[in-house]
């Protein structure tokens, strides 16, 4: 907060207050704001009614509660006292950011963003540890997926994610975050909501799913996910040399991603492959986003990006071939950066497999 020049942190809703304090505010129209002064201890301003769920840890933080008819802005004001330059968590609701301008005039807001991200994104042990129990837990489905354990042909994509989400779940997840089932065509399109098509016999079944893990309650929860593609019936040589080149593609942008190389570099390791194969526009997204408490933060692993990897990062690796109207696929590791090399939450078999053919 000293290097920002900011006086005082108000964290609201999103994973910034469930990162420092383990409790995860509701998003509600009430509320919930953890005012960290810098020079001072920090209070979490509750609503009363929520107060039973807040796990006690007064060596980090202590609880103001606040009954119902109370102004919560008025609280957080006072709290905030004299603060030149507040900085509000990036997800905070915009009215109760509007309604803290009003409130305290002469103050510069500035987004938390720049000061929590920063320690986010790089991940101590016991984090790691966390993404991968997350990790394995998605392993595993995806370890029946490839072994034909997971029925696919005859039944559309959304009863297959609801089933994908319900092994989320007893896996160990206390969230399920995203089930993405894509079949055939639908393949192609890389956010593809699992609809009511049918799975057929003879394609390509894109599944991306992951959710959040919580180690003990009171702690943060962290997240999976992964991607693996199966294929219902004999792969066509046209296919097997799509996935061939993805193959290769993520497999380069995991030999880069070591320790001091930048983000952008991880990604253009991929994407070089899949250009020089000639599928270069149908890579339409950057190579992978960060991962921990949030399903996608910082790093982003694109262009651009001159971030130089450090042990503890953590992130996806996940290229895609997206040809429109017909086919694609997309493989997707989670890794963390370490002085040894990439370390991968992820290690479920990378290759294309044939189910019910
Ligand atoms: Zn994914
Ligand atoms: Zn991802």
């Amino acid at each position: 907060m000293a290097d920002y020049g900011v006086d005082v942190l108000g964290l609201s809703v999103g994973a910034d207050l469930p990162y420092f304090t383990g409790y995860e505010a509701m998003p509600l129209e009430r509320l919930t704001m953890l005012v960290v002064p810098r020079d001072a201890d920090a209070t979490l301003v509750v609503p009363k009614l929520e107060a039973p769920r807040v796990v006690e840890h007064p060596e980090v933080f202590s609880i103001l509660p606040w009954s119902e008819t109370e102004n919560p802005v008025e609280i957080v004001a006072k709290l905030a006292g004299s603060a030149n330059n507040i900085a509000i968590g990036n997800q905070t609701w915009a009215m109760f950011l509007v309604q803290l301008i009003r409130q305290m005039p002469g103050t510069r807001f500035s987004e938390a963003g720049e000061i929590t991200t920063a320690l986010r994104s790089i991940k101590d042990p016991a984090e790691i540890e966390a993404l991968r129990a997350a990790g394995a837990a998605v392993d595993r489905i995806a370890t029946e997926l490839q072994a034909g354990r997971i029925p696919l042909v005859g039944r559309t994509e959304a009863d297959v994610s609801a089933d994908l989400s319900r092994r989320i779940i007893a896996e160990g997840h206390d969230r399920v975050n995203f089930a993405i089932v894509a079949s055939g065509p639908n393949a192609a399109s890389p956010h593809h909501h699992a609809g009511p098509r049918v799975i057929q016999p003879d394609e390509v079944v894109l599944c991306d799913f992951g959710g959040t893990m919580f180690p003990e309650p009171g702690s943060p929860g962290y997240c999976s996910d992964i991607t693996r593609c199966v294929y219902t019936g004999e792969i066509p040589a046209e296919f097997c040399e799509l996935y061939d080149v993805l193959f290769e593609a993520q497999a380069s942008s995991v030999a880069a991603a070591t320790v001091g190389t930048s983000c952008q570099d991880v990604d253009r390791a991929g994407r070089q492959v899949i250009a020089d194969a000639g599928y270069g526009d149908f890579f339409i997204h950057r190579t992978g986003h960060g991962i921990g408490v949030e399903e996608h933060e910082d790093p982003y692993i694109v262009e651009g990006n001159e971030t130089a990897l450090v042990p503890g990062h953590a992130f996806s690796v996940e290229p895609g071939i997206y040809v429109p109207d017909r086919w694609g696929a997309r493989l997707e590791d989670i890794l963390v950066a370490a002085a040894p090399g990439p370390d991968a939450m992820n290690t479920v078999d990378h290759h294309l497999h044939t189910v019910e053919a």
